[in-house]
């Protein structure tokens, strides 16, 4: 069985608490390993080394805090296959899409080698007699990262590289369902000449989170994660004067007009809807096809396409589409949910349910569901179901579907599906959802773009990664200077023009 520790002051470190967790191979339903949960006082201790090993980080010029980005790039295409394999044995995704997962973090950390252009402040010479004004950017000092499960090496990294590359220390709290690979992320940072200390990767849960939301060390702290935990950790982060990012779930619609090419939405969808079990925040899992000719035709183009997907564990390789969720839990969680589409009137024209794989008959398998039929009040349309689950919902017009997506609670991706630019170009611009793709399904912005959903996708200010991370771990400071000093202007009591 294998021990998962914390990461701390450089080295792996055995927790104290005598809690642990179990952490599952979702493929065989087995128990892996055990990783170490923190206690309050020993996050309380990693706060505090971080804190130390933060000032000559801090001061450490840009570009040389560049360099260790510029490093780490190497490192992870050097280590990739071997940190994949890790995350789907924990995970439970394809490989090649545990690849993806390192592979779109990496893109990050290349973003975060523009640390210097992207810390520069504004500097006016001559806003009055001998009177300079400029800004800058300074680190916050330490930040904490607290990350979901469904993206152990991406959203880590997205974090990571513009809180590091901006000066500060960070305190990664990954999830403690596959907390490996940010140790090996950690462990890499060291190789690229982090400083110890700067990194702590301190696993637990709720115990050690509370302890960051109630650190007055901590700055800021930026979260990703389900809706209720977002909020709660968005409030009680504000609460003691924290900056917080928090992002949430999801429930993404893509509309599917009646001059769409069908065979390519299909396509999307089922890509959109099923890949990585349809555990990812921006999973299509509404599909809104208008008009019923093409609700009926899109349903037809759907249903062998969706039968033919294959499930299966990651050491399948290329033989499968999909592989198990997280935990049991979710197993379970997920078929209450279509059993509770069945029962409220929607039609289930795929059921992906008592799915059985034969020599892995205890792994966390659920086959792919498709609903027609369903509607705004049921349960599945609601709630966040994170699982490999497509609810069709028929709109009679591009309106009744605009107005689907924007009265949903969530907002952090959708897509429209059409030929027509002038529907394209509307659907983007009067859509209240923060990511939006045209006949693109899963519109994830590039490193250089920001990340971020809106409504109850989203508490806070700011996005991920772009330049609005760089803000978010900076504080502006605005200096006002004047030389030669020997102006004498006498005392002012009045604000005044400068000139
Ligand atoms: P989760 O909310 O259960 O856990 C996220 C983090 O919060 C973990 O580190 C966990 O240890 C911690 N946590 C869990 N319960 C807590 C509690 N009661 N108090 C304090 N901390 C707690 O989410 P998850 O299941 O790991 O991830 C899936 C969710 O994340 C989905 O809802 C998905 O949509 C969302 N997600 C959102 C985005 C986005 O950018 N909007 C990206 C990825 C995932």
């Amino acid at each position: 069985m294998r021990a998962i520790h914390h990461w701390l002051d450089g080295k792996e470190t055995a927790g104290t608490s005598g809690r642990t967790a179990d952490v599952y191979n979702p493929a065989t339903g087995e128990v892996q390993g055990k990783v170490d949960l923190s206690s309050k006082a020993e996050m309380d201790a990693a706060i505090a080394a971080a804190a130390k090993a933060q000032v000559a980080w801090g001061a450490t010029n840009p570009q040389r805090r560049a360099r260790v980005m510029m490093k780490m790039v190497d490192l992870l295409n050097r280590d990739m296959d071997k940190m994949a394999e890790v995350l789907s044995s924990e995970h439970g995704k394809t490989f090649p899409d545990a690849k993806g997962d390192i592979q779109r973090g990496l893109e990050v950390i290349e973003y975060a080698i523009g640390a210097p252009q992207l810390l520069k402040g504004e500097f006016i010479d001559g806003a009055g007699p001998g009177i300079d004004m400029y800004s800058m950017r300074q680190p916050l000092g330490v930040v904490a990262a607290i990350t979901p499960f469904n993206f152990p090496a991406m959203i880590p990294l997205w974090k990571l590289g513009p809180a590091l590359a901006s000066g500060n220390a960070v305190i990664l709290k990954p999830s403690e369902r596959d907390p490996s690979v940010p140790n090996m992320i950690a462990a890499l940072f060291k190789e690229a000449g982090l400083p110890d200390g700067v990194l702590q990767v301190v696993h637990g849960d709720k115990e050690a989170v509370d302890a960051i939301l109630d650190s007055e060390v901590i700055q800021a702290v930026g979260f990703v994660g389900s809706t209720p935990i977002a909020q709660y950790i968005y409030e009680r982060a504000a609460a003691t004067g924290k900056r917080a990012q928090c992002f949430g779930g999801a429930k993404n619609h893509m509309i599917i007009m009646p001059d769409a090419d069908l065979d390519q939405a299909a396509d999307a969808l089922v890509g959109a809807g099923y890949g990585a079990a349809g555990e990812r925040c921006m999973a299509i899992s509404v599909a809104v096809p208008v008009g019923k000719e093409t609700a009926d035709k899109l349903i037809e183009k759907l249903v062998p396409r969706v039968e033919k997907l294959k499930v299966g564990p990651y050491t399948a390789g290329d033989d499968v589409d999909y592989g198990p969720v997280v935990t049991a839990a979710a197993k379970k969680n997920i078929e209450r949910l279509v059993q509770s589409g069945v029962d409220q009137g929607a039609d289930l024209v795929v059921d992906g349910r008592n799915f059985s794989l034969q020599g892995y008959e205890n792994g966390f398998f659920v086959g792919p569901s498709l609903f027609d039929n369903v509607t705004p009040d049921m349960e599945i349309y609601k709630t966040e179901i994170f699982g490999p689950v497509l609810s069709t919902v028929r709109a009679e017009s591009y309106e009744e579907a605009l107005k689907l997506a924007m009265d949903h609670e969530y907002g952090n991706g959708t897509a429209i599906f059409t030929r027509d630019g002038d529907t394209a170009r509307d659907f983007a611009s009067r859509c209240n959802i923060g990511m939006v793709g045209i006949n693109v399904p899963i519109p994830v912005p590039l490193a250089y773009f920001t990340f971020g959903g809106w409504k109850k996708s989203g508490f806070g200010d700011l996005n991920q990664h772009g330049p609005d991370a760089f803000r978010f771990y900076t504080r502006t400071k605005t200096v006002t200077s004047r030389w030669p000093s020997g102006i004498k202007e006498g005392a002012a009591f009045n604000f005044k023009a400068m000139d």
